[in-house]
């Protein structure tokens, strides 16, 4: 599962995960995947071969702690970036590659754990059969579009595509109720994009514009493949390429997509119907395996409104080539090797700036991760996964906690009663660390050899028909939204939770081998991050039950959002790559998280140095232990990043770029320039700083 795939923000995570869009894609041309290589062992929780020690902490501390990564770790060109968190997901991917490849050979019995992963492990890697399969699994489809002969007939066709997740014109699925936390909803929401964004079809800039025609090219070759003339593929390219610019300017943005009452308009399914004439709704519904609801949450209703005028206004036949489009990039990967290449070369080479394709048994791991996360995920746990690492993360929430409790009582511009009422949310946020206490039940999808798109298509109704069977039922409060083996870590305001899967609880973020101020920063500020984020400008909306209610005086609120403003400010200031600065409203939540997750960190270590006696002026390694709290928590974000990718995080991502993740945190926390001896003034102790938490 993708933190992206989640109906709203609901999850937040702490690492990037690539948009829906883009998901189906890390397409490749080398073919195949030969032995793993072995240079991606964990890093130190401390990395003195990183850190640039020439250059002046005061100055850009990013660069003293991160200066020699790239060097050390030269971008592999078949990544657009490279970082801690991406070497620990390499290493995590020979883990699994090793699993998967002895459950393959394993012939095991039909239907058990093994034959599942192993099968569709192995289907997804024979490209053999791949190539000979060609097109045909996708025919029945491709024809019964291809036999439409009117509007009217639309309806089963889009709610097939919806089945079977192939991103066609929005999504559907379930989520908790914002204002009844205990209850599973039904909810359509905006989609149908092929770019990753609305504004990637709006933009007037030169780099938008040339994305744009890539983006038309691409389609274009697309439609080749599928047997048009060059002609015609270039006029039904630009057609669908109109199709989905209308789409995008009825899309909600990113930044109001933040706000939750934006995201929450539970319509009846008559009032939907009203809205949307064009198809029929209640059918739509039924036919996409939704039990019988009479309510759902439209997440953008002026989407569906426009969408009913789009459809109204485009010709049958360019509906047509969008739904054909859709379905076969959707599988692109399980396709020949053209259709994969073509895939690659657009979303990854031209979108992103990679350079090369992943090996195929790469993208086949990560592939069998997203369909049988929780089968796979059972065999990595049980072999992998040192149980203690869970009694240290849970002891050292439990102190990052107890430093939040502390912070809230310390603050003066919050009243004593919001203060109880956040006491109170604290107290009820539930910590999920490692993986599900119960394991997702799979036994009802068939998994052939052979067979790597039906397999796909398989997994993916599995996934929807077992998303859209929650709706009305009480909620599984045990449900994770990562699969264990998975490097990073979420917050779910719905469900006030904070999850940690196992796959994250490693080093250099948790590495029992580092002393414990190193990993209060690594893990440590990591966990204060998640819990920041019931408290973030999302987060704070919801109460300690999930549910979406306002529980501050209006006189707090005033407060938190000026502090708030402050960290919209500071970083909207700040230039990411070219002359694009760091968009300060879409990163919010994000930056908010950062700051608070040190800041509690800090805390939380000072509680326990004290309680231990450890002496904060003694170096060991050369360093303080709160220089390797700094340290740890600079390094989280050492990376080497392509600037087309950076380009691409900023207009979609809610993270602030790496070195700005990692300067500004620091630079608004006197304890870090006292730690390493600057004078005010100096770049990383500005006279200006913000705090929230
Ligand atoms: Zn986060």
């Amino acid at each position: 599962m993708n933190c992206a795939r989640l109906p709203l923000a609901a999850a937040i995570c702490v690492a990037l995960t690539l948009p829906a869009a883009l998901r189906a894609q890390s397409a490749q041309t080398t073919p195949a995947a030969t032995a793993p290589n072995a240079i991606y062992a964990p890093l130190p929780g401390l990395d003195r071969g990183a850190m640039d020690t020439a250059a002046d902490p005061c100055a850009d501390f990013y660069r003293y702690a991160c200066g020699n990564f790239s060097k050390l770790h030269p971008l592999p060109p078949d990544r657009p970036y490279f970082d801690e968190i991406t070497n620990l997901r390499e290493y995590n991917t020979q883990v699994l590659y090793a699993i998967l490849k002895q459950a393959a050979a394993t012939h095991a019995a039909p239907g058990s754990d093994q034959q599942k992963i192993g099968g569709y492990y192995a289907s997804c890697m024979d490209t053999a059969a791949i190539e000979k399969k060609g097109l045909a699994v996708l025919q029945p489809q491709l024809d019964e579009i291809a036999a439409l002969k009117s509007k009217a007939g639309l309806t089963p066709l889009i709610a097939r595509e919806q089945k079977l997740q192939t991103g066609a014109l929005f999504e559907i699925g379930s989520q908790q109720d914002f204002k009844n936390a205990n209850e599973e909803i039904a909810v359509v929401d905006q989609g149908g994009l092929g770019l990753p964004e609305k504004d990637y079809y709006l933009r007037a800039d030169n780099k938008s514009v040339q994305t744009r025609k890539e983006y038309v090219q691409h389609l274009v070759n697309l439609l080749k493949l599928m047997g048009e003339p060059t002609d015609k593929a270039a006029n039904d390219a630009a057609a669908v390429m109109a199709f989905e610019t209308s789409l995008a300017q009825a899309s909600m943005s990113a930044v109001d997509r933040r706000q939750p009452s934006n995201m929450y308009h539970v319509m009846t399914v008559q009032q939907l119907a009203a809205d949307l004439p064009l198809l029929n709704v209640p059918q739509l519904l039924t036919e996409s395996g939704f039990p019988p609801v009479a309510s759902a949450n439209v997440a953008s209703p002026e989407f569906f409104k426009a969408l009913q005028s789009t459809l109204q206004q485009t010709d049958l036949e360019t509906i047509k080539t969008y739904l054909r489009v859709r379905l076969v990039d959707s599988e692109s990967m399980r396709l020949p090797k053209a259709f994969d290449d073509e895939h690659f070369n657009f979303y990854g080479r031209q979108l992103l700036g990679t350079l090369q394709q992943q090996p195929r048994y790469k993208r086949c791991v990560a592939s069998t991760d997203s369909a049988l996360g929780e089968v796979l995920g059972k065999s990595y746990v049980a072999q992998y996964f040192a149980g203690d690492s869970k009694a240290k993360t849970l002891q050292l929430v439990n102190q990052i906690e107890v430093a939040m409790r502390e912070d809230l009582n310390q603050i003066a511009w919050m009243s004593p009663q919001t203060k109880a009422k956040a006491e109170e949310k604290l107290s009820l946020v539930a910590n999920k660390i490692g993986y599900p206490a119960k394991w997702r039940d799979y036994s009802k999808l068939l998994i052939v050899s052979g067979d790597a798109m039906g397999n796909s298509f398989r997994a993916r109704e599995f996934d929807l028909a077992y998303e859209l069977n929650k709706i009305g039922k009480p909620v599984d409060r045990n449900e994770w939204e990562m699969t264990p083996p998975t490097v990073n870590a979420y917050y779910d305001p719905s469900m006030n939770d904070i999850n940690f899967p196992a796959g994250f609880l490693q080093p250099p973020f948790y590495d029992r081998s580092a002393s414990s101020a190193t990993n209060f920063g690594h893990i440590g500020s990591v966990v204060g991050h998640e819990l920041t984020h019931a408290f973030d400008d999302q987060g704070r909306q919801f109460d300690g039950h999930g549910n979406l209610v306002d529980w501050w005086t209006a006189s707090d609120a005033k407060h938190f959002e000026q502090r708030t403003s402050c960290l919209v400010t500071q970083y909207g200031d700040l230039t990411a790559v070219d002359s694009l600065h760091v968009n300060g409203k879409l990163t919010l939540g994000e930056n908010t998280a950062d700051n608070g997750g040190l800041r509690l960190a800090f805390m939380a270590f000072m509680a326990q140095a004290a309680a231990d006696h450890i002496n904060l002026q003694q170096k060991s390694d050369g360093f303080t232990p709160l220089q390797r709290l700094f340290l740890g928590w600079a390094q989280n974000w050492c990376a080497s990043t392509r600037p087309a990718f950076v380009r691409y995080l900023v207009q979609t991502d809610p993270h602030s770029p790496d070195r700005i993740r990692a300067n500004a945190v620091l630079m608004n926390m006197p304890e870090f320039g006292q730690a390493f001896g600057c004078k005010k003034g100096q770049p990383m102790v500005p006279a200006k700083i913000c705090r929230v938490w």
